[in-house]
């Protein structure tokens, strides 16, 4: 009766339903809310024959509980209805994340709409399900190619400008320490030119891996450029940034990357002042590597105002 809802060329193995859809008749009293016809894509979403749903109770979404709380939300919006004439049913919709039986999570997409209005306390429903599984994984997919370093798989620049924009709203609403290391890795253009573009890209790689396993889960890092990485530390101080950087510093130096020599990355560190601008906030960063960088590298800097053992 319904069949003509069914998408036309679904996968050989029925695994991805089109919309599935459900005819409920609501009456007065305990018969409730049944199923008066379904079409094959309800079937194949939920299992069973047709003439077994004939009469049941309907399945809007898979976990029992949460499906119990959807009927129950519907019988409040039909309640004020069920003797009005001319009472207009808005209809109800949601998503679910359902865990399908051969493991994989599908997204559901439902929505109940009403046919009509009541007569005599009682009315007709459309049940629809579509799932929405490989349009939310694509969307996801563009989000993460857009933010993230295809080399490194760290986050991107643009996508750090957002981060560090958002961290720097909260830190001036909440005063709280925040600071940002920009790091630079030592002549790194002889490890290209002596090794080859490869190579080079493998150190960016491995010491992309570094920089995560030494970082808090708050902490954010970036490939800002070339070989140049941020790092932004929430409930972080000056003074616990440069002892952090100093720690990765020297991770660096003593890691065994494909090269003769060791590699070494030079540092710059600052906490955020209170109402600082982003670009203010870059400059004294830029500024304090590139003294490290002048003061003979693989250095941390705070830009003059902090000094220890290896610091500019
Ligand atoms: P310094 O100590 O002053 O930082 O010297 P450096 O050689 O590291 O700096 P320079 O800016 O002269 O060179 C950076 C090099 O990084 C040049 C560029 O070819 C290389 N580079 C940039 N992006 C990539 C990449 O994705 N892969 C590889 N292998 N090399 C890259
Ligand atoms: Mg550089
Ligand atoms: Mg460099």
């Amino acid at each position: 009766m319904y069949q003509h809802y069914s998408r036309p060329g679904m996968d050989a193995n029925g695994e991805q339903p089109g919309h599935a859809v459900a005819i409920l008749s609501v009456q007065e009293g305990p018969s409730g809310i049944r199923i008066v016809d379904v079409n094959t894509d309800y079937q194949r979403l939920w299992g069973g024959s047709r003439e077994a749903w004939l009469g049941a109770a309907p399945v809007v979404v898979q976990q029992e509980a949460a499906n119990q709380q959807i009927i129950t939300q519907l019988y409040k919006a039909l309640y004020p209805l069920t003797n009005s004439e001319d009472g207009v049913f808005e209809g109800i919709s949601g998503r679910e994340i359902s865990r399908w039986h051969n493991g994989r999570n599908r997204h559901i997409e439902w929505r109940i709409t009403a046919m009509g209005g009541f007569h005599k306390g009682h009315s007709t429903l459309v049940l629809t399900q579509r799932d929405v599984t490989e349009q939310i994984e694509k969307e996801a997919q563009l989000e993460r190619l857009a933010t993230t370093d295809m080399l490194t798989g760290l986050v991107n620049r643009s996508q750090f400008d957002v981060i560090l924009k958002s961290e720097l709203n909260r830190q001036h609403r909440y005063a709280r320490p925040l600071s940002l290391i920009m790091l630079d890795i030592d002549y790194f253009k002889d490890i290209n030119d002596s090794y080859g573009h490869d190579v080079g890209d493998q150190v960016l790689i491995e010491l992309a891996h570094l920089l995560k396993r030494n970082l808090r889960k708050a902490d954010c890092c970036a490939r800002w450029g070339g070989e140049e990485f941020m790092l932004l530390a929430p409930e972080t101080s000056l003074e616990q940034a440069v002892r952090l950087a100093d720690k990765i510093r020297s991770a660096i130096k003593h890691t065994a990357f494909p090269l003769e020599n060791c590699v070494t990355a030079s540092f710059g560190v600052v906490e955020v002042h209170s109402s600082e601008s982003v670009k203010s906030l870059m400059k004294r960063v830029d500024n304090a590597l590139y003294l490290a960088k002048e003061k003979g590298r693989d250095r941390v800097s705070t830009g003059g105002l902090f000094s220890s053992a290896k610091q500019a």
